[in-house]
């Protein structure tokens, strides 16, 4: 059975072994058992469906709430050799027919179904009459009420297994808390079903949280210096600051395009397709954008804004580097990422029990910020797994050093606190810092505050530093912010720290952003220099022909089997269908044409 399922990946796919859990989870579905997968972003999660569907007899449908998607997807397993097929809204009715009747007359492997779709007595009876090899549930958190992205239509899959019990199925989802987890196998009726939960390590990712001090400069540098002509996200809060980022890196030499709810279906659609189809294209985005986005080829997110929570930070870094070549998740935080947040999480509607949980998520993700230990370790402990330091995040290969911040805590606590108590003031962070450095400026003289016991005692710490300390002390619940502007207020926890019962540890920011080397790590195909200038040609090639097709560049070849061929030079089209990446189908497609292109 396996040496089948074996055979199909390497004759049709062109990859000589299966990853991690693959094989284990492919042997449970083709012998007929269910399947329940928590894999991350890039881990291989397609291949745990595509393949059991070759190997069985009958289709393999997939439920996928990407309905924009499901094109490409096609096209992708078509330009392999694969027969899929799907049905969705965005069809007429004689597109329809004619996938139903290829359906029917089993000449599809494949049928990508949208989850409204269940719900039409026409579909399940289409179903009926055909022959199915299993039902794979993809974006299986959808099912999932208190997650992130539910949707209805998910909560009938439930009755797939009373309606056709013998079928194995098989649910995915790279969404990994143990809540989600537990809520996906009670609502998909998945009792009976083998769990695999694979690591959600991301090792060919290189996490960086760095402070923000001017993000779009900061943002510039990052893609000049490393991320030169390389395809990526930045994500914004805001619609406002997309567009104005956008522009930016346009003005600037880099090709990049805006994507926000605010912009008309036709816009984003298209922005959408140019991000999926060019080599090379930034897309600036609010989270809107890039669930489902299965370009293998994102080599760099990057975040202007502080994300709400660790999960929503770990979705959207994960779409860098599915290819597991090396990528970048770069954070830029700072002191008014906080004051926003805890601000918005204060007038946020819904009840209290609301706004704790939103105030708990954030909380998690600032300790990620704040942290002097691995990113990914935190990262994986969030979720529940266990990781060694990397040495491929900034703190493991720039260690900040953390320190006794007790006195300073205590000095900007009791300013604020002379503030509130003999004053019945309240002040933002720039007031109390210009009152620690003793700045005489006019909004001090104005409230007479060089009179405060308190002017003039933080001079130890520059304005900068200062604004460190205030960030930190929000982070740790130290110090809150109230109100539309931003005020600082003492917390319970600050009287701890006032009554010296608290000892505060604070982190030294690095004097510039640590650049780290980039290591190459194992899942990387590494590249000798001498072999980019035929990678480059390759990749024109690829252009042209992807154009010409209509199809995104990734579905001809990905760049890491790009790059394998342009350092191994192949001469015979043998030699070539050994490559990862090279399957039967597109040997035969294309096999001579780049052996034409080696050749010149
Ligand atoms: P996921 O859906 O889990 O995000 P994909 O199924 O898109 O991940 O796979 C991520 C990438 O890894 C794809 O480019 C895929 O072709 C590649 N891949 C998957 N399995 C293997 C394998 N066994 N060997 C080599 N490459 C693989
Ligand atoms: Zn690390």
């Amino acid at each position: 059975m396996t040496s089948t399922a074996l055979d199909v990946l390497r004759r049709v796919f062109g990859y000589d072994s299966f990853r991690g859990e693959q094989e284990a989870i492919i042997s449970q579905v083709v012998d007929g058992g269910d399947a329940l997968v928590l894999m991350p972003t890039g881990g291989g999660k397609s291949l745990c469906y595509q393949i059991p569907s070759l190997v069985r007899e009958g289709v393999g449908v997939v439920i996928s709430p990407l309905i924009a998607l499901m094109q490409d997807q096609v096209d992708a397993l078509r330009a392999l050799g694969v027969r899929a097929g799907f049905l969705n809204s965005t069809q007429d009715y004689q597109q329809r027919r004619e996938v139903e009747s290829a359906f029917l007359d089993g000449e599809l492997d494949l049928l990508y179904l949208a989850p409204e779709r269940l719900r039409l007595e026409s579909t399940t009876e289409l179903l009926g009459r055909g022959k199915v090899a299993l039902f794979a549930i993809d974006e299986a958190h959808c099912v999932s009420q208190w997650g992130h992205d539910f949707r209805p239509d998910y909560l009938a899959l439930s009755e797939l297994h009373e309606r056709w019990p013998d079928i194995p199925r098989i649910a995915l989802t790279a969404t990994a808390t143990k809540a989600t987890h537990a809520e996906i196998a009670t609502r998909l009726n998945l009792g009976d079903a083998k769990h695999f939960v694979a690591s959600f390590d991301r090792p060919n990712i290189q996490y960086r949280i760095v402070p923000k001090n001017s993000p779009q400069k900061q943002l510039l540098e990052l893609l000049r210096s490393e991320h030169a002509g390389d395809a990526g996200i930045v994500y914004c809060l805001s619609r406002a600051s997309v567009e104005k980022t956008a522009e930016f890196l346009v003005q600037n030499g880099i090709p990049a395009v805006p994507y926000h709810a605010g912009l008309d279906s036709r816009t984003r659609a298209a922005n959408q397709a140019r991000f999926l189809r060019e080599d090379g294209l930034v897309v600036v985005a609010t989270i809107a954008f890039g669930m489902g986005i299965d370009k293998p080829d994102v080599r760099f997110v990057a975040h202007l804004d502080l994300p709400k929570s660790v999960e929503g930070y770990y979705q959207e870094t994960g779409r860098a580097g599915r290819d597991g070549q090396p990528s970048t998740a770069w954070l830029a935080y700072g002191l008014q990422d906080v004051v926003q947040q805890r601000k918005m999480i204060e007038t946020s509607e819904g009840d209290s029990a609301h706004r704790r949980r939103l105030s708990t998520h954030l909380d998690a993700m600032l300790a990620l910020c704040e942290t002097v230990e691995c990113r990914r370790v935190q990262l994986l402990n969030y979720f529940g797994q266990s990781g060694e330091p990397c040495g491929n995040c900034d703190t493991c290969l720039a260690p900040p050093e953390s320190w006794d911040g007790t006195i300073p805590a205590q000095k900007l606590l009791s300013t604020v606190y002379r503030l509130q108590n003999e004053r019945r003031q309240k002040f933002g962070a720039g007031q109390i810092i210009d009152i620690l450095l003793g700045k005489s400026t006019p909004k001090v003289q104005q409230h007479r505050h060089d009179e405060l016991t308190v002017f003039g005692i933080g001079t130890e710490l520059a304005d900068g530093e200062w604004r460190g300390v205030v960030r930190q002390l929000l982070a740790q619940g130290l110090l809150a912010v109230e109100g539309d502007y931003g005020t600082l207020v003492l917390t319970d926890a600050s009287s701890d720290v006032l009554g010296r019962k608290r000892e505060v540890r604070l982190r030294r920011e690095p004097k510039r952003e640590p650049k780290p080397a980039r290591t190459a790590k194992k899942t990387a195909v590494e590249m000798p220099a001498e072999a980019a200038p035929m990678f480059e040609k390759l990749r024109t090639w690829r252009g042209t022909t992807a154009k010409d097709q209509g199809v995104p560049a990734y579905v001809i070849f990905h760049d890491a089997t790009l790059r394998q061929i342009a350092t191994e030079q192949p001469k015979t089209l043998t030699d070539l269908g050994t490559i990862s990446g090279v399957g039967e189908n597109k040997l035969a497609k294309y096999g001579q044409q780049i052996l034409d292109v080696l050749a010149e």
